[in-house]
């Protein structure tokens, strides 16, 4: 079956990395929860997409250059006036529920990875029970690779559409096995069939990434990938089940 990731809590239902957004994924019926990760001036591990509270929030400023309680008192937009979640609060959420976590190392907001975070990520998980868990994602193969160093969790090397067009897909296959990374996630528009038997052949898994319309999640379930992120996950699930039932009539 292919897996459905509410992306960053359901963007496009629950507004962007809400508590709400977070908080009804976790009670539904679907298998992972995606989320970002970025670090405070304090040291605290904030839960937000952006390296910059500026295009989401009623505040602006870099979440790196911030404290914690600077960041709290910033209101998500489109989230009933929710605010920025710590990764603390994200694994208590978590806790009892059947959905798993799917983390997301993000650069900072000069697209470079953050220093000495990693570690802080997969040690925050583990003492929450929430490391066995979890799976990986990064953009960045230096942070897939910092990733690796720091555990054996499952990795997903996510591979932008700029980037998969320069490099074409056998340099990425490339690239991967150099850094023993053993799934990839495409963006669903530069995805089909041929794509995914290349990869598969490899022997790299394949997802996809921002199914967001009936279209995208309909062409993610009949390409029948490994799992999808949706900023939909309502919407996914339907869509899931109605086609589920289709084939089995
Ligand atoms: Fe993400």
């Amino acid at each position: 079956m292919t897996r459905i990731a509410s992306h960053r809590g359901g963007t496009l239902e629950f507004g962007d990395s809400t508590p709400q957004g977070f908080t009804a994924t976790s009670q539904m019926a679907l298998e992972e929860v995606e989320f970002d990760v970025h670090p405070t001036l304090d040291s605290a591990i904030v839960v937000h997409h952006d390296a910059t509270l500026d295009a989401t929030t009623d505040t602006s400023g870099t979440i790196a250059q911030m404290t914690l309680a600077q960041i709290r008192k910033a209101t998500i937009r489109y989230s009933a006036g929710g605010h920025p979640m710590t990764l603390e609060e994200l694994c208590t959420l978590y806790a009892d529920s059947t959905v798993n976590f799917r983390c997301e190392i993000k650069p900072d907001a000069d697209g470079m990875p953050y220093g000495d975070f990693v570690h802080r990520v997969i040690s925050v998980l583990r003492q929450h029970g929430m490391l066995e868990r979890t799976v990986f994602s990064s953009f960045l193969v230096r942070s897939m690779d910092e990733i690796a160093q720091a555990t054996d969790r499952p990795r997903l090397w996510l591979v932008s559409p700029s980037v998969l067009r320069q490099l074409g897909a056998d340099a990425v296959i490339e690239v991967a096995k150099a850094h023993a990374i053993g799934e990839v996630g495409i963006h669903i528009d530069t995805t089909d069939a041929a794509l995914k038997d290349l990869f598969q052949s490899a022997g790299i898994e394949f997802g996809c990434w921002a199914a967001h319309t009936s279209e995208q999640i309909t062409k993610a379930l009949n390409l029948g990938v490994k799992v999808f992120t949706t900023d939909r996950p309502t919407l996914a699930i339907a869509i899931r089940d109605s086609h589920q039932g289709g084939r089995r009539a």
